[in-house]
């Protein structure tokens, strides 16, 4: 994904009191400031300078212009004079894209020798900004601030990750997700209102029955099997049952017909990503194992079991991170190991996992697959490399969407793991592993995350904030006593919030 294709607009307020030559200066500054922060190598995303704003009608209008832009994914917002703030009422009212509040000043340092009134009438930034931001604290919206120099690079690193967020958020305006088959029959995380998820995320999930995807994999010409394997066998170590000639040969033509068909389906719907249960496979010959996990690389949200929470997430998150080294997967926290001084989760999925965290050589693989009743699925197999990562989980909980962080070390496997038929990653949670699995099990957190090597938890605080939903974060300043309490005050805030 090109995230140069979209904008964000940089809009400084003032107002008509300074005079015409004090809003040229004005201009010229932010024309300055919105040029190197369209160049700046930190962010994607192309910086679009905009007209001063010095009235109600003008401020209404830029946000009535970035409304209706469909390449403008927020607005970042800077007051270089004094702007009074009932002028951006209106226009604050009815902005329904992302805010950031870069609390900034043209120089960075006081001229002490020349500094005088003009000096302090042009930069009224640290007074100028507190009015803009009492007016979106009064109106009870949600922005995020930015304080610092506009060429510090910790203030563009701020700059980019809420730009990452919006790039997110925008990519699920108007998203469509498909879930081949319901639900997993009876599991409680996996559900959750659809409604509500296209009001609050403005994504929305439907159902085809799987025999429509049944009928397009159906369709799928001999020819494009033919390229698909050739590129499974130029870019994976083929088991040798796979191979031309040999056995499960015919398995593996299955799988890359499965690919092609599910692309295909996902092509002709626009779909930005899909669910299947492995309950719920009639007609299909396996369940998607390695047709999953390339369409994940390719930028698709996935979920197993019907998880179209999961998948929604692992779209935004791969949105979110593109152009980063790093990638983005559906995950599982599956098995523990709990060694004294060294605990560790193992997580995997069935099958499931996106190469885009793969570490060394993968290997496509075939083996049986204990639930389903289908035949022996194809699936590539792989070690993820050691580093931090996140694990993030939108849960629904029935009064309103939790999405839940937990930050985490990834360590190399230290064993081979020679029977193990999937691929794999070993973390150990912050703060630690007894505190970070029992604040994730209080908070509700699902089995199903999206694990991330290249977002950190303040691209998913910004996003959280832009959705309007709760955040809760697992990190390594948690502290299990703390954390429940914050639970339990979050409750009653989105009760009173309504
Ligand atoms: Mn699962």
């Amino acid at each position: 994904m090109d995230l140069k294709k979209l904008e964000v607009w940089f809009v400084t307020g003032s107002q008509h009191l300074y005079g015409e030559e004090t809003l040229q200066q004005v201009a010229a500054h932010s024309q300055t400031i919105a040029k190197a922060l369209d160049q700046a190598k930190q962010i994607p995303v192309k910086v679009v300078f905009r007209p001063t704003v010095k009235s109600p009608e003008e401020i209404y209008h830029t946000c009535v212009e970035a409304n209706n832009n469909s390449n403008c994914i927020g607005i970042i917002a800077w007051m270089h004079t004094f702007s009074p703030a009932k002028m951006w009422i209106g226009g604050l009212r009815i902005l329904q894209k992302p805010l950031l509040h870069l609390h900034t000043q043209f120089n960075r340092d006081i001229p002490w020798n020349e500094i005088d009134m003009d000096f302090m009438n042009l930069n009224q930034s640290a007074h100028g900004d507190r009015e803009f931001g009492f007016i979106m604290s009064r109106m009870r919206l949600e922005r995020k601030v930015v304080t610092g120099h506009w060429q510090d690079p910790d203030t563009l690193d701020r700059i980019n990750a809420w730009a990452r967020a919006a790039a997110g958020w925008h990519d699920w305006q108007g998203a469509k997700f498909v879930r081949f088959g319901d639900n997993m029959r009876q599991v409680a995380v996996t559900e959750g209102d659809k409604v509500e998820a296209e009001l609050k995320f403005g994504y929305s999930v439907n159902t085809y029955g799987v025999g429509d995807l049944v009928a397009t994999i159906g369709a799928i010409t001999d020819k494009a099997v033919d390229d698909l394997v050739k590129e499974y066998e130029d870019q994976y170590k083929l088991a040798e049952s796979l191979r031309k000639g040999k056995p499960q040969h015919a398995s593996l033509r299955e799988a890359a017909k499965i690919e092609l068909g599910l692309k295909a389906f996902l092509e002709q719907g626009n779909f930005k990503g899909f669910t299947d249960t492995f309950e719920d496979l009639h007609g299909m010959v396996q369940l998607p194992g390695i047709a999953s996990q390339r369409l994940m690389a390719a930028g698709y949200g996935f979920g197993g079991e019907g998880d179209w929470k999961t998948s929604a997430l692992v779209r935004a998150m791969k949105t979110m991170g593109s152009g980063l080294p790093g990638g983005n997967s559906f995950m599982e926290d599956y098995t523990y190991h709990f060694e004294p001084g060294n605990n560790l989760v193992l997580g995997a999925h069935m099958l499931e996992i996106c190469e885009s965290i793969a570490d060394g050589p993968i290997s496509c693989e075939i083996h049986p697959l204990g639930i389903g009743g289908k035949a022996d699925p194809v699936r590539l197999v792989f070690n993820s490399a050691a580093g931090p990562a996140i694990n993030a989980s939108i849960i629904d909980m029935g009064n309103r969407f939790r999405l839940l962080v937990n930050e985490v070390q990834a360590v190399a496997p230290a064993h081979p793991l020679p029977k193990l038929p999937v691929a794999r990653v070993l973390w150990k949670p912050y703060p630690d592993m007894k505190t970070g699995c029992s604040a994730w099990i209080l908070a509700g957190g699902a089995h199903h995350t999206c694990y991330s090597q290249n977002l950190t938890a303040e691209h998913l605080r910004d996003f959280a904030d832009m959705a309007g939903i709760e955040l809760a974060l697992i990190g390594k300043d948690t502290e299990l006593y703390r954390f429940r309490n914050e639970l339990r005050w979050n409750e009653a805030y989105y009760q009173l919030k309504k």
